[in-house]
């Protein structure tokens, strides 16, 4: 007998879980896709999206992942053989990093480790010692999903300012857009990145490359940008195909308009924000508790530097891997792996694991992943301290 029958919880950090009015909204036959409903939607998401991202300027859609917005973005802002600056602070922004090179980008990495933010003074040293500005662009990632560290954005634009560089700052807001404050603006982000499957609360399958006048005025300076990534016509479309470069992602766009008007218009960006920075307070209460005796850690000591929506986990091999098979066995909760900690092939890699808590989630969810893990615990007999769910509980009891 399993106590999985019921509802499964994918606790991943991608693709989160889908609002119901999400799903409704795209079991319908395909629409006209050259006017009526779907373009009057497509304007209005336009319009959503900025404030999402808590931007004026521009944003073109593309169909495609998360992936694909590493290589939009700076196919419209850097040229092969152009210097690019990237600071990682886990997988994800070696990833950005790898598109990059494999465009005929030069790139030099600084590279933070896995369980801290990154170092501004080291940041002030590499854009000085450019001192024929050729860096173009500094690519920073705001939560590294790998690790669920949070980059503190404003503070690299204070740093890039400082050294009266003329670098773009490029942010990927893949994993916090719509969980972690994000003011594009006014953090003096030049270009941001996201996809529809966390945050904002959609299947994979679009990406968003948000821009300012400033990125637009590069990309202008460009000898060349491919056909399909120009952000161009995607921002300033006269026809409705212009969008996307072709057929528009036609249900997509009606699970993405029900997405933004849960999060945009009926719960507000603010109030978004706060929930998941409740939510991960009650999550890390939890995880302190467990982690007082055994081995469970977290993999970001320091909360300042926490992601809202995802939580990296350390505990030992294999403990990691029996405790997500016994959670999805036994509860119907699906963890995260453990992502670029260990190779897959060393027996390191079964020590780690992550909780996703990003876009639709509430109080009941978190706490119903932490009872299934307090149980998971006990049934496997993995040492851990007492009072995590009460902690959990008190976080939210606290919650105005
Ligand atoms: C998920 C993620 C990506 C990649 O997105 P895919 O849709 O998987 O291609 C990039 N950056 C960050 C920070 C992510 O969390």
């Amino acid at each position: 007998m399993s106590l999985a029958h019921g509802r499964h919880y994918l606790a991943i950090p991608g693709p989160s879980v889908m609002p119901d009015r999400v799903l409704q909204a795209m079991h319908r036959p395909a629409p006209n896709i050259y006017f009526g409903e779907l373009a009057d939607m497509t304007e209005s998401i336009v319009t959503d999206l900025k404030t999402v991202a808590q931007t004026k300027h521009n944003v073109a859609i593309y169909i495609c992942n998360g992936h694909g917005t590493w290589e939009a973005s700076l196919a419209n802002t850097v040229a092969p053989g152009e210097r690019i600056l990237v600071l990682a602070t886990g997988r994800f922004g070696f990833g950005w990093a790898e598109t990059a090179a494999r465009m005929g980008i030069i790139v030099e990495t600084i590279d933070f480790g896995k369980r801290s933010t990154l170092d501004p003074d080291r940041v002030r040293d590499a854009l000085n010692a450019d001192t024929e500005k050729q860096i173009k662009a500094i690519l920073v990632t705001q939560v590294d999903t790998a690790t669920s560290i949070r980059n503190d954005i404003a503070a690299v634009r204070a740093v890039v300012d400082d050294a009266d560089h003329p670098a773009l700052l490029m942010a990927d807001c893949v994993a916090s857009m719509g969980c972690d404050r994000f003011e594009m603006d006014a953090w003096g982000v030049d270009v941001a990145i996201t996809a529809s499957q966390k945050g904002l609360m959609t299947p994979p399958g679009l990406g968003f490359v948000f821009f300012n006048d400033k990125a637009e005025a590069v990309q202008k300076s460009l000898k060349v940008t491919s056909n399909y990534w120009d952000w161009q016509p995607r921002a300033y479309p006269e026809e409705l195909y212009q969008y996307f470069h072709g057929t528009s992602p036609t249900h997509h766009i009606f699970g993405l308009r029900a997405a933004l008007d849960i999060l945009v218009h009926e719960e507000g960006m603010e109030a978004a924000w706060a929930r998941h920075a409740t939510l991960a307070r009650a999550i890390w209460a939890a995880c302190e508790a467990w982690g007082s005796t055994g081995s469970l850690e977290l993999n970001v000591p320091n909360p300042a530097l926490r992601s809202h929506a995802v939580t990296a986990l350390r505990i030992g091999s294999p403990d990691g891997t029996r405790l997500r098979d016994w959670l999805s066995e036994n509860a119907g909760v699906t963890l995260g792996i453990g992502l670029g900690m260990a190779a897959p092939g060393d027996d390191a890699w079964h020590g780690f694991f992550r909780i996703a808590h990003m876009g639709h989630v509430n109080a009941h969810m978190v706490l119903g992943v932490l009872g299934t893990i307090e149980a998971g615990f006990t049934a496997l007999d993995i040492p851990h301290g007492k009072g995590a769910l009460e902690a959990a509980a008190a976080i939210c009891a606290r919650n105005p």
